[in-house]
């Protein structure tokens, strides 16, 4: 299969509710391209330096999604052009990518990303956290928007897990949106999905898919410097 009928087969199997992101860390510019080519326009990266590459090098049309862990002294790089930050995950960062908007004039868009696998590795705020940050929001936080919520399930085989996880982010994501908010918070994505379980994701109200093997194929980090 190739790339182009890859991202037609999931953009025909997407809901309406729903936007993909082309997950495209490891692969070359000239496979985003053939994606690009197909018409898809949401790119999402996981590191720093290579979605600061891809977007040097590739058409100014694109829509850079940051879905992977962010070191705060990385921010600057990304801050003049990333579309949305998936992954903060702390109030430090938030503070920093507001720090860094602000040199720049730049109001940052941002989902808070939090922990709802039952496993010791993913990063993210706990429900209380997230409450607690968005009731509390800083109004000194002039230079970023929180448009909603991320999230990923576990890394398992069994789909009433998944699902139970996802249908408890997408709880959370309503109850916040039920209460009074800053106006530099809207809840408006629901970032949840992924190449095994994006489909359950859709279902329990996914607006925003994150794929990228079922697009370009296994990634292979052996070969990665
Ligand atoms: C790599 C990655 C994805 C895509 O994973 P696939 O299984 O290849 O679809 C989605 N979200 C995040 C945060 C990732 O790092």
């Amino acid at each position: 299969m190739s790339i182009k009928s890859n991202i037609k087969l999931v953009n025909d199997s997407l809901l309406p509710s729903c936007r993909l992101i082309a997950v495209s860390k490891t692969k070359p510019n000239e496979q985003l391209m053939e994606a690009y080519e197909a018409g898809q326009r949401l790119f999402g990266e996981n590191k720093v330096q290579e979605l600061e590459a891809k977007y040097q090098a590739l058409p100014k049309d694109i829509e850079w999604h940051m879905i992977g862990h962010l070191q705060t002294n990385k921010v600057k790089y990304i801050a003049p052009f990333v579309s949305l930050i998936h992954s903060v995950d702390s109030v430090k960062l938030l503070e920093e990518i507001n720090k860094q908007g602000k040199k720049i004039n730049r109001v940052i868009p941002c989902l808070l990303q939090v922990y709802i696998a039952k496993e010791e590795t993913k990063f993210g705020l706990d429900e209380q956290e997230v409450l607690e940050l968005v009731q509390l929001f800083p109004s000194h936080f002039t230079h970023v928007s929180i448009q909603g919520l991320m999230g990923m399930a576990t890394h398992t085989d069994n789909p009433d897990q998944i699902r139970a996880e996802f249908k408890s982010l997408k709880n959370l994501f309503d109850r916040i949106a039920l209460l009074p908010l800053p106006s530099s918070i809207v809840m408006k994505e629901l970032s949840m999905g992924m190449s095994s379980d994006y489909t359950i994701a859709m279902e329990e109200g996914s607006t925003l898919v994150r794929i990228g093997s079922t697009i370009f194929g296994e990634r292979n980090y052996a070969t990665q410097p």
